[in-house]
């Protein structure tokens, strides 16, 4: 998984839903953010960098 959404930091603001260039998180039925299909995102880390509680990791690139 490209991303890891935290979703005891997550407050739902959704921003990183309209941030993510490709489209590629939506929120699920509780209106938590997911990433709906992990092989298209290009770890552009946008989703992260809106986030404003900390709460998008993104693991593989940290282990570079
Ligand atoms: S930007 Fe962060 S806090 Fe807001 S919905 Fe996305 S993951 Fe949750
Ligand atoms: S890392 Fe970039 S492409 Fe992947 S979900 Fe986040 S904003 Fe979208």
């Amino acid at each position: 998984m490209p991303i890891v959404i935290n979703e005891h930091w997550c407050k739902k603001c959704l921003i990183c839903i309209e941030m993510c260039p490709r489209n590629l998180i939506e929120a699920d039925e509780q209106g938590l953010p997911y990433l709906k299909d992990p092989d298209e995102c290009n770890e552009c880390e946008n989703c992260a960098w809106v986030c404003p509680d900390f709460a998008i990791d993104i693991p593989e690139k940290e282990e570079v």
